[in-house]
């Protein structure tokens, strides 16, 4: 059992987000020993359910976490924690826990997008974000994926399967929406639809990173990095090669658990 050996330091990060609750138990703030998401975000029972799944999988309970960390969206749903910040720092430190060259951090999650300037040591400098409208967020990419009657993990493969460049030029998801019917209705591939998707998406985040400025090295975090299609889209409208970990849904979760364990060792 992990929680037997008292040499281990447990910190525990939490991210309430708007679409998905995710939990990341680091040990000695350099190991991840336990994660666990939950399709649910704030204001439902994910966070718990994310919380107790983590500790179980460890055989841990509250008790033996040193420090917790919550952030994000519903971040101050949870009473027992130690310490909330913002997604901001989160993802900053999260990505550079993997690329420690970090100066650019791309977060697309569902209901928001952020472009974030980062210094050494993954420390926050500077950020620009979208979070007045869906368009260039997971929530347009749910949208489409429900109208196309396609699983969204389907869509990076059925994009490259794409012939025709179609465009998609309405900057609001309900006019984008309407606009992807009609080209069902004219019986335009799916694979030319969502390819299409994928760049309105690049190009309203591109337009939000140029306003900062691009840094190499660029890192993708958030739920959508896990879509390549939109990584792909994005590093053509940048012109920059775009990293991202197979943990990247868990950013915020991951740089929470690791500012927990800063705080235990200061
Ligand atoms: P939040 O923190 O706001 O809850 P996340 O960073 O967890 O958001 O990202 C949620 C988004 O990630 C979803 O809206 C969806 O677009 C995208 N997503 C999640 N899993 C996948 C997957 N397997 N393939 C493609 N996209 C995904």
């Amino acid at each position: 059992m992990v929680g037997e050996n008292m040499d281990s330091i447990f910190t525990m990060g939490i991210d309430v987000g708007s679409t998905a609750s995710k939990c990341i138990v680091l040990k000695n703030g350099c190991e991840i020993v336990g994660q666990s998401l939950a399709n649910a975000g704030a204001g439902t029972s994910g966070p718990r359910r994310a919380i107790t799944a983590a500790l179980e999988s460890l055989s841990l309970t509250k008790e033996d976490l040193y420090y917790t960390v919550a952030t994000g969206y519903g971040r101050h749903s949870i009473d027992w924690i130690d310490k909330e910040i913002t997604e901001l720092s989160a993802h900053a430190k999260g990505a550079y826990f993997f690329f420690p060259d970090v100066r650019t951090v791309i977060d697309i999650g569902g209901q928001d997008a952020k472009v974030l300037c980062v210094g050494d040591q993954g420390m926050l400098r500077n950020f620009v974000m979208n979070d007045k409208c869906a368009a260039g967020t997971g929530r347009f990419l749910e949208v489409m994926a429900r109208i196309l009657e396609v699983d969204l993990k389907d869509f990076p493969e059925l994009a490259e399967q794409s012939t025709t460049t179609i465009g998609i030029s309405s900057t609001c998801t309900v006019f984008a929406e309407s606009e992807v019917i009609s080209q069902l209705a004219k019986g335009t591939h799916k694979n030319d639809i969502i390819k299409g998707i994928h760049q309105s998406v690049a190009s309203r985040v591109s337009g939000l990173a140029k306003r900062l400025g691009i840094i190499n090295r660029v890192v993708m975090t958030g739920g959508v990095a896990l879509n390549s299609g939109v990584r792909r889209a994005l590093e053509d409208e940048l012109n920059c090669e775009i990293y991202t970990s197979d943990l990247a849904q868990y950013s915020g979760a991951l740089g929470a658990a690791i500012i927990g364990y800063d705080k235990v060792c200061q």
